[in-house]
């Protein structure tokens, strides 16, 4: 995890800061000649490759694990029938997302509900308007060094660090 925070969390962050300056720049010199269509799909990646890490990471804490309480909890049963049904669905999405990407849990306000859903990269297949909650990174580079290949059991073993009180409190943010 502290090389997956130092070295490639940062480089998402610096490849987000390169396309900023790219189109500064741009505003200054003109377009004529200027690959928005690339630098717009670096910022997406880069800025969404920063945004999932930064859910990633408060998301854990050593000693979590468990199950949510309060209006999460209630949010949870509602729409996935039970907390089970809701850990089966989450951890199917994050086990097959195709190459690399996230299993997220995310707020979609227009239905006022709870999805699951993948994410492709960090940004693909996203629906407009959700709000992240929580996230479980599934790139080769999050796992590979403890469990090689093996995704499945780095899922099973990360639902032992989820950390529900950070997931509480991002719910009670968005769902007033
Ligand atoms: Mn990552």
């Amino acid at each position: 995890m502290t090389l997956h925070h130092d070295k490639h969390h940062l480089a998402y962050v610096n490849g987000a800061n390169a396309a900023l300056d790219k189109l500064e720049k741009a505003r200054q010199t003109g377009f004529a000649g200027i690959d928005v269509r690339g630098i717009s799909r670096d910022l997406a990646f880069n800025a969404s490759g920063h945004t999932m890490h930064s859910l990633f990471w408060p998301n854990m804490k050593q000693g979590g694990g468990g199950t949510p309480g309060g209006r999460i909890a209630d949010q949870i049963n509602k729409d996935f029938g039970k907390f089970d049904s809701f850990k089966e669905q989450f951890g199917n999405t994050a086990k097959q997302v195709e190459g690399s990407g996230w299993g997220i849990l995310a707020y979609e306000p227009a239905s006022d509900q709870l999805i699951t859903l993948q994410a492709e990269k960090h940004m693909d297949l996203a629906v407009q308007g959700m709000t992240p909650l929580l996230a479980v990174d599934v790139w080769e580079h999050a796992y590979y060094l403890d469990y090689v290949n093996d995704r499945a059991k780095y899922v099973d073993a990360w639902w032992n660090v989820v950390n529900w009180d950070d997931v509480a409190a991002r719910f009670g943010k968005v769902r007033k």
